[in-house]
């Protein structure tokens, strides 16, 4: 049986129990892999492309685990501000102004960067989010995309968004080819209601789809959240029945010990977005206590204005090193469990880790190769410590996702890149040209 893709030569990562397969080869069928292991001549394989690998590793696509797309358009327009600062005065008036076409550009772009950076799958809140699943589907990245909701005090709004919520779920959860999911994203505890919230939690059990949602970002989003309902955001969403195993927290930077503990329980998963926490001084998460207590940890880039880059890689850099100082403690998050972290454990988080995360047979085909023929890459005496912490996104030279190639030798196969570039330019240009 012809394959459609063979792979070999390279160093293979396949993040099962930190396997390292030194002279390796992937064969993938019909947007599966079929076969991952030694390097066999005979038989030979015969397939439609062949990839000569030599002097490459090759390792599960990286899984941004939270985003929001559409807002690369904003990169670089609010520097250095607090995060209530920062969405109220800035964020939140561009926003309004947005429209579907916007939303449309600005996806496109954080998809160009993510293929780039070697970014195969990830988790997107936002509004609108069927005009960013047009960008995915273009794209050829895989998704889940959590509509957004925001109440903001206004009943019939929240309600109104939830109805689009759920059309977004009704058609957009399995498409193309199920490359693309969803879930409905209540943007926080404190921007929706505890009516609206159980909702929330009663419709997504009702489609089958999980939540997304932040939590506990900011010291004063937890003020507030104490102020508003008495009580701590983890005993607030556990009130209103809203922890669960379908649930994505993102941010969690302000939890307790007790509430970590509260949230291992209910099988809550967590974002951890270190560089984003660092550029809005929110400050540093437990990820030690969490991963302790058995929480399902995956990273997260946040928002591209927030970031200001969608690189995975540079997050998993920053994610260990960040923890190595909250606990003065070098031995805290090391190089195997930070891949594990941005692959497997950002699939777990998804909820879907049964089909990528690993390079398993049976799994649908989302590989990276990352060139090592660099000088910040050679030596090789540990190839996980020189992915964390010496690799860099634009080392990543080809991605596959659910068996399709989406770049080569660094060029994006799917997309024209200097098409959508000068588009969202253009659009940046024109939102923010009557800025006050
Ligand atoms: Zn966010």
């Amino acid at each position: 049986m012809k394959a459609d893709i063979l792979i070999r030569g390279c160093t293979v990562l396949t993040m099962v129990h930190g396997e390292v397969i030194s002279k390796g080869m992937i064969v993938v069928k019909d947007g599966l892999i079929t076969y991952v292991g030694e390097e066999q001549r005979t038989p030979p394989v015969d397939a439609d492309e062949v990839i000569e690998a030599q002097g490459k590793v090759a390792m599960p696509g990286l899984v941004n685990c939270h985003t929001h797309v559409p807002m690369s358009i904003m990169r670089g327009v609010a520097e250095d501000q607090e995060l209530e600062i920062w969405l109220t005065r800035s964020i939140w008036p561009l926003e309004a102004k947005l429209t579907a076409k916007d939303i449309y550009d600005g996806a496109l772009l954080s998809c160009l960067e993510m293929i780039k950076n070697g970014v195969t799958c990830f988790s997107d809140m936002y509004f609108h989010e069927d005009v960013v699943a047009m960008a995915v589907e273009k794209s050829g990245l895989r998704a889940v995309l959590a509509p957004g909701i925001i109440e903001g005090g206004d009943p019939e709004r929240g309600e109104h968004m939830l109805e689009e919520a759920v059309k977004v779920v009704k058609k957009y959860h399995g498409y193309a080819n199920g490359r693309i999911r969803t879930q409905i994203g209540p943007h926080a505890a404190y921007t929706c209601s505890p009516n609206l919230l159980r909702r929330i939690r009663d419709v997504a059990l009702s489609l089958g789809v999980g939540i997304h949602i932040h939590l506990a970002e900011s010291r004063e989003t937890v003020r507030l959240v104490r102020r508003m309902y008495g009580k701590g955001e983890v005993s607030f969403l556990k009130s209103l029945g809203l922890l669960g195993p379908d649930v994505l927290a993102a941010h969690g930077v302000h939890l307790t010990r007790r509430e970590i503990l509260t949230l291992a329980r209910y099988g809550v998963k967590i974002s951890y977005n270190p560089v984003s926490n660092m550029k809005l001084a929110s400050g540093i998460p437990r990820v030690k206590e969490m991963l302790e207590f058995g929480v399902t940890v995956g990273m997260g880039t946040d928002g591209p204005a927030s970031n200001n880059s969608l690189d995975m890689l540079e997050t998993v850099k920053a994610a260990s090193l960040l923890q190595k100082i909250r606990y003065m403690d070098p031995t805290v998050i090391p190089v195997k469990k930070a891949l594990e972290m941005a692959t497997i454990g950002g699939a777990r988080a998804l909820g879907v880790g049964h089909m990528i995360g690993t390079l398993e047979p049976a799994k649908r085909a989302d590989i990276i190769l990352i060139d090592f023929r660099k000088p910040h890459l050679t030596p090789v005496h540990n190839v996980y410590a020189n992915i964390v912490y010496s690799a860099r996104g634009s080392d990543v030279d080809t991605v596959i996702v659910d068996g399709r190639i989406l770049m080569r030798d660094r060029v994006v196969e799917t997309l024209d890149e200097g098409e959508v570039r000068r588009k969202a330019q253009k659009t940046a240009k024109r939102l923010l040209s009557d800025r006050l």
